[in-house]
């Protein structure tokens, strides 16, 4: 069976955890902040204003807090992932759905000035750069979770707003190993009070603060990971260029300032259920990237985030898919539609 998705781990890797492991020292130490600082320097900020976590969940409740999201009023996509909600309950916030666009996957950000929300979380679903405005009256978190490395005005995209996180899960676009994640910003001030709350070790004072660490072991492999992340990219966009040239019409952003990176392979279509099935005859899964008993609140209230998870199948775009298969599929999905 052809997977939706794989990570793309090989002998770089591996050896990269053996340093570590043969260092003798695997906690948090000299790979994290190497990987931090070479997060920056992707992103083109300072040395010094990356922090590196447990998770990409992590990351957004460090963020919440660092914002002083208790009792504020939190704006979130419906459609998205179940973390977002998590990490406004754990801060104790009070949620504020808001619906996706017809034709995007992402928040329409002006609804979140309508909506009086203190705080938004601002998702780039699929790879698609979530539509952004140069001056926004709530505090921003841009989520990169999907999205490492896209571009808009020529910049990477996670600085727009105050703070940004990213995800390293193992099917994100990269790994440390299977969990992690990291909180970002052009403010050093927000930064700093991150990594104090988590360097929760050996402190004189009585403040609360908690074990969010990533290890030396995860940033180890992250590291290599991060290097290899435009090989990776590449190879997503070719995939993406043999559906397209099959005649595959596939999620794109609105605006040719917007330069996604291709997290998902999405097709609209009125019944994914029929393609998903002809797929997996041939061997290949093929998902709906968010059902609809994932939508964050009650599918009724929100009309384009129903539409789109009774529309939308997701197409593997793993690097390591093989574009001989990914012509395959093409062909099975133009004969079927
Ligand atoms: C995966 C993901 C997260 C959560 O990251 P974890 O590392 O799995 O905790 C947050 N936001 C989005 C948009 C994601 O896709």
């Amino acid at each position: 069976m052809i997977p939706h998705n794989l990570p793309t781990l090989g002998a770089e890797e591996q050896g990269a955890a053996i340093r570590v492991l043969q260092r003798n020292w695997v906690a948090q130490g000299p790979e994290v902040e190497a990987f931090e600082n070479e997060l920056c320097r992707f992103l083109n900020i300072p040395d010094g204003h990356a922090v590196a976590v447990s998770s990409g969940s992590a990351a957004l409740y460090l963020a919440l807090w660092a914002l002083e999201g208790k009792k504020k009023r939190i704006g979130l996509p419906v459609y998205s992932c179940a973390a977002l909600r998590n990490a406004v309950g754990l801060v104790d916030g009070i949620p504020v759905y808001l619906d996706c666009g017809e034709e995007s996957p992402n928040i329409n950000t002006d609804d979140a000035g309508k909506a009086g929300i203190d705080i938004l979380i601002a998702p780039s679903m699929f790879g698609i750069p979530v539509c952004m405005p140069e001056t926004m009256n709530v505090k921003v978190i841009e989520d990169i979770a999907q999205s490492l490395g896209a571009m808009v005005s020529g910049e990477r995209i996670g600085l727009r707003g105050e703070v940004g996180i990213c995800s390293f899960y193992a099917t994100k676009l990269i790994t440390t190993g299977g969990q992690g994640g990291a909180v970002i910003s052009k403010n050093k001030v927000l930064i700093d009070k991150i990594k104090d709350y988590r360097e929760f070790d050996c402190r004189d004072d009585s403040k609360l603060r908690f074990n969010f660490q990533m290890t030396d072991m995860q940033a180890a492999i992250g590291r290599v990971q991060l290097k290899r992340l435009p090989e990776f990219l590449e190879k997503r966009e070719q995939l993406f260029e043999i559906y397209s040239s099959a005649g595959i019409e596939l999620l794109e952003p609105s605006t040719p300032s917007h330069i996604p990176v291709r997290y998902r392979a999405v097709v609209r279509c009125s019944e994914p259920m029929v393609l998903i099935k002809r797929l997996s005859e041939n061997g290949i899964r093929a998902i709906i990237p968010l059902e609809r008993w994932e939508l964050l609140d009650n599918p009724h209230d929100y009309s384009n985030a129903e539409m789109f998870s009774w529309t939308s199948i997701s197409l593997p775009v793993y690097p390591e898919l093989s574009p001989l298969d990914a012509k395959n599929i093409g062909t099975i999905i133009k004969e079927s539609l």
